[in-house]
């Protein structure tokens, strides 16, 4: 946990989203993303709880691919952005989605939404993605052993895209 008393100091602040008389004439990017420093100071605001609810254990009602948010919380906060990238993708295949269009059941999840201000935990996200992009972070992961055998995989959105991702990647 960075800062032991960044929930009470430091208001829940989110992204904005363009007007829609802008969105409506093009497929750009339409979320405002928030500054690093106030990344940082949101990321502050996570308890680190003894039980984080935020991280779906035992399937109740967290995060559906049990991001391990108290952790790259913390990295953010402490300014660790590559290694809370790298704890990031190690259960998420594509934050970059799940970062923008997720519905965020770790966020009604969160602890501190007990008074309607749970950490931001989707903006802080697609920080990390978007930072890793961003500095190169981020490399292709080809598979030099591809059997060209085809996978149906009907598993649910996200855990459909990442699951089918990790197993291209496993194949020998
Ligand atoms: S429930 Fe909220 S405050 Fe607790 S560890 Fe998860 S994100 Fe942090």
């Amino acid at each position: 946990m960075g800062k032991v008393t960044g929930f009470l100091e430091i208001d829940r602040q989110d992204r904005k989203y363009r007007p829609a008389s802008d969105r409506i004439r093009n497929f750009k990017e339409f979320i405002v993303p928030l500054p690093e420093e106030v990344i940082r100071d949101q990321a502050s605001r996570c308890m680190e709880c003894g039980i984080p609810f935020c991280h779906d254990m035992k399937g109740l009602k967290g995060c559906p691919v049990n991001n391990q948010i108290p952790d790259w919380n913390d990295l953010v906060y402490r300014g660790e952005w590559e290694q809370a990238s790298k704890d990031l993708h190690s259960t998420n295949n594509f934050p970059e989605f799940t970062g923008r269009i997720c519905p965020a059941p770790c966020e009604a999840s969160c602890t501190l939404n007990i008074v309607d201000s749970p950490v931001t935990i989707k903006s802080i996200e697609c920080s990390i993605v978007d930072k890793a992009w961003d500095n190169g972070w981020i490399k292709p992961q080809i598979n030099q052993n591809r059997t060209n055998k085809k996978n149906r995989n009907n598993w649910v959105w996200p855990s459909r895209a990442c699951s089918c991702s990790t197993i291209s990647q496993s194949r020998s």
